[in-house]
């Protein structure tokens, strides 16, 4: 007889690259595939990057299944052109994308499959869900003692578009990550008064590319190597990539660049850090401890009083109201299957784009679509009557 689980379609939480790439390969596959998206359009991400985000990762190594980026998007592609790309694969590959639709709960369904709750009391039967719905989800913002009577300027750098408002300013930005970083040389490229950068744990800096070589393609070859090997190399790049600045505030990691990876921290690239701390237009600072009244107070027990504070301090992946009812969640939140493996207490239930690695999350997001197609399609074909 027949499975009729295996009449409903596919369904792909998120319509970001990592959503879309599952679609168009299950679509390449024959499978009928429906994608909901909560925002009003494809790449509601990267449409809200502040504007001179360009990929670290290079344009060849970050394109998606079956349609490569244009040339003329260059080596490092602009966030313009990152969300030019993601609406023409959707229209490309001629997906079905439903927007202004909002997953809230997933549950097993009656006659099995999946029964994804969502806008407007809809409740919709999947044969199978691939939730793409980004590492990148919620912004931030740590509970520092204070901040909630902090009477400043206080922001997540998710809401950060450029440095117009900061024109003249004293700004704070806190975190190192690659967005920290870039965002405070872009406040003294556009004429912040003073610009200091909270350090808690002291980055890996890399060069973006040595000689023509991305450090990307270095991130890809090295990746199943022993974690202690790539430190001890990491740590060699580091040193050649970048002078030492202990004396500007800046000292060299204490913690290896593939450890630290490992627990979701990939390096910085340096697109104008090293030379702004050297030149003293970006000054490290210690880590933000609490606010007293108007003052964020550091670790070494300075009190400071910025005009604006910037909170470069990432993101949660939010995903406890969707699935974490499934017992599909480690304890940090996260899924405890990913890619082509789903959990086993959920059949027919895969992630996609919730791991940071070194190699690159867009050329992973590639490699996963294709690998969770394979395995919807095969389940498809497996439950299709002999005749069929
Ligand atoms: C600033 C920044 C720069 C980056 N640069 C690079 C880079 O250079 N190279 C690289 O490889 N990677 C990069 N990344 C990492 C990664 O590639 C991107 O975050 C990428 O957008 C991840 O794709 P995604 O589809 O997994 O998630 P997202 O792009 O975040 O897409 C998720 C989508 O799901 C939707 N959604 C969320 N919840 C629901 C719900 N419940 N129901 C319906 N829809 C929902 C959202 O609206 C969104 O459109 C960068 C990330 C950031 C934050």
């Amino acid at each position: 007889m027949a499975n009729t689980t295996h009449d409903h379609p596919v369904y792909v939480i998120g319509g970001g690259p990592g959503g879309l790439a599952a679609a168009a390969a299950l679509r390449e596959r024959g499978v009928r595939v429906v994608v909901l998206e909560k925002s009003g359009s494809v790449g509601a991400s990267w449409r809200g990057h502040y504007d001179r985000l360009r990929l670290h990762t290079t344009r060849r190594l970050s394109g998606l299944p079956g349609l490569a980026m244009p040339r003329s998007f260059g080596r490092w592609v602009s966030r313009d052109n990152v969300v030019r790309y993601l609406e023409r694969y959707a229209e490309f590959h001629e997906l079905e994308v439903v927007t202004g639709v909002e997953v809230s709960r997933i549950d097993p369904a009656p006659g099995g499959g999946w029964l994804l709750h969502a806008t407007g009391g809809r409740e919709l039967t999947g044969s199978a869900v691939v939730v793409a719905t980004g590492y990148n989800h919620t912004p931030h913002v740590p509970e520092w003692p204070g901040r909630d009577t902090y009477p400043g300027e206080l922001a997540h750098a998710a809401y950060y578009r450029n440095p117009r408002p900061y024109e003249g300013k004293d700004v704070l930005v806190v975190g190192t990550g690659n967005t920290g970083a870039e965002i405070a040389v872009d406040l003294v490229e556009g004429g912040a008064s003073r610009v200091r950068l909270a350090v808690r744990t002291v980055p890996h800096i890399v060069r973006r590319s040595t000689a023509g070589w991305p450090a990307q393609a270095t991130g890809i070859l090295v990746r199943r190597l022993p974690v202690r090997l790539v430190d001890r190399a990491g740590d060699l790049m580091c040193r050649i990539a970048a002078p030492d600045l202990s004396a500007r505030g800046l000292p060299r990691p204490t913690t290896g660049l593939y450890s630290r990876v490992k627990e979701g921290a990939i390096p910085v690239q340096d697109v104008g850090l090293l030379g702004a701390v050297k030149r003293g237009a970006v000054q490290p600072v210690a880590a933000v401890e609490s606010f007293d009244g108007d003052k964020v107070v550091l670790a070494d027990g300075t009190r400071i009083s910025p005009q604006a504070v910037i909170a470069a301090t990432g993101y949660r992946r939010a995903l406890d109201g969707l699935v974490g009812h499934l017992g599909v969640l480690d304890g940090r939140g996260h899924p405890v299957a990913h890619g082509a493996r789903t959990p086993p207490k959920a059949p027919g239930l895969y992630f996609t784009g919730f791991t940071n690695p070194i190699s690159g999350m867009l050329r992973e997001l590639a490699i996963d679509a294709r690998k969770i197609a394979k395995s919807i399609a095969a389940a498809h074909r497996a439950a299709r009557p002999a005749s069929a």
